[in-house]
């Protein structure tokens, strides 16, 4: 019997992380492997950022902080949520955490109680459902597929509500689909979500930067569905600042007190170092973040074009982060020398060890027919990843 308890033998690893960690090791080993596992910007923290941490640190920034964060960056992310989303959330309903992970573990183990239910659309990103797990919830996952661009209906939503329904947990733009909510199918979600009293909602918007059809859509912005939603964001992938480890969320106070008693238990206040730098994000102009989201743009475009060269994948247009979830289903029962393919996991072994790049299986995020394919990283590396991908998948008979 394992010394652990069961609550670490039963939660499953993050299969991002791990693939990264993998890909890594062979980096390491000598092996040319090009790693699209980790959805994280390649692109380097502004330097106006930098300058404010160097600052922080000169200036001592360098004591225990207030465990829900300076002040000063709580009022700067109030500021930020009125400017860009048009949410009003008070100093006093921000809590920022060591990333939007972290935010998103406080408001679970806050709101969720052995045995109640959280929906979790499919495909989701990975941590969502071993969060829910942890806190003894049951995840309900609801099925999309790639003709509706991977998005519920607010119709699937109703039926999915049972009187042991706590919660919603969802992304928009969405890892790992690039999805993006309209204004009216949130406002159709929200319609669902107000009729049942006691529901409510983690809106994920980490993308909110990286949206390529125009202006972010906050689920908040309802105001007969505001006190139900938690609205997560954070800098990683605006920003680039992946390592700073900075998330927030907005949230009715009772929910926002919850998770700062939480925090303030597991972790404290975030890094006060990344705190004064993420104060300087948030102060900035959204127009900071135009350029990296273009970049993007030019990237999509230019993989899915490459992408649809190759036979017997299926892709539809994603509309923000930097994600294409790609069908593969019809290379299931093909296989070449020692390797079969019966899934999507065997399929991002095959593509690692054959192929030399590393993709994250599609069952990661619940659909095991699709394979996560992250495009943040330069156009060289990009072209050369999709040739691999091709000559591996021909070799499948
Ligand atoms: N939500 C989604 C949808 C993500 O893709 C990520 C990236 N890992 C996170 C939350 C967490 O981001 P971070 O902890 O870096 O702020
Ligand atoms: N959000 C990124 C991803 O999905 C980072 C890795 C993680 O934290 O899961 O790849």
């Amino acid at each position: 019997m394992s010394k652990l308890s069961d609550r670490i033998v039963n939660l499953a690893e993050s299969q991002t992380l791990a693939m990264t960690k993998k890909s890594r090791e062979l980096q390491a080993a000598g092996k040319d492997i090009i790693n699209l596992s980790i959805g994280e910007p390649d692109f380097d923290t502004p330097d106006f950022v930098k300058e404010a941490a160097k600052k922080a640190i000169d200036e001592n920034y360098t004591h225990y902080t207030p465990v829900a964060g300076y002040l000063e960056l709580r009022k700067a992310i109030s500021e930020k949520f009125k400017r860009d989303n048009g949410l009003t959330y008070t100093a006093d309903q921000v809590v920022v955490s060591t990333g939007a992970k972290q935010s998103i573990a406080n408001v679970i183990l806050s709101l969720v109680n052995p045995g109640e239910e959280v929906i979790v659309p499919i495909p989701y990103w990975v941590s969502y459902i071993e969060t829910i797990k942890l806190a003894e919830g049951i995840p309900v996952t609801l099925p999309t597929n790639i003709d509706t661009n991977f998005k519920i209906s607010a119709e699937q939503l109703r039926k999915a509500i049972t009187p042991k329904t706590k919660m919603l947990v969802f992304s928009t733009p969405c890892n790992p689909s690039g999805s993006v909510y309209t204004k009216e199918e949130l406002k159709a979600l929200a319609e669902v979500i107000v009729s049942f009293p006691d529901l409510y909602v983690i809106s994920d918007e980490i993308y909110e930067h990286i949206n390529f059809g125009g202006k972010h859509e906050s689920l908040a912005q309802f105001d007969f569905v505001y006190d139900r939603v938690i609205t997560v964001n954070g800098v990683s992938k605006g920003f680039a600042m992946t390592g700073w480890r900075i998330g927030f969320i907005g949230a009715p106070k009772w929910i926002s007190d919850a998770c700062e008693k939480m925090q303030g238990q597991f972790t404290s206040g975030t890094s006060s170092i990344s705190q004064m730098a993420a104060l300087a994000a948030m102060k900035a102009s959204p127009e900071v973040t135009v350029e990296m989201c273009k970049e993007f743009r030019k990237r999509r475009d230019l993989v899915l074009a490459q992408l649809s060269e190759i036979p017997g994948i299926k892709t539809n247009i994603p509309q923000g982060a930097f994600y294409i979830f790609i069908n593969i289903e019809s290379y299931f029962g093909k296989g070449f020398e020692k390797y079969s393919i019966r899934n999507s996991n065997d399929l991002s072994m095959y593509l690692l060890e054959v192929g030399n790049v590393a993709l994250v299986s599609g069952d990661a995020f619940g659909d095991d027919n699709c394979i996560r394919f992250s495009y943040a990283t330069s156009e060289v590396k990009l072209v050369e990843a999709v040739k691999r991908v091709k000559e591996a998948l021909l070799k499948l008979k």
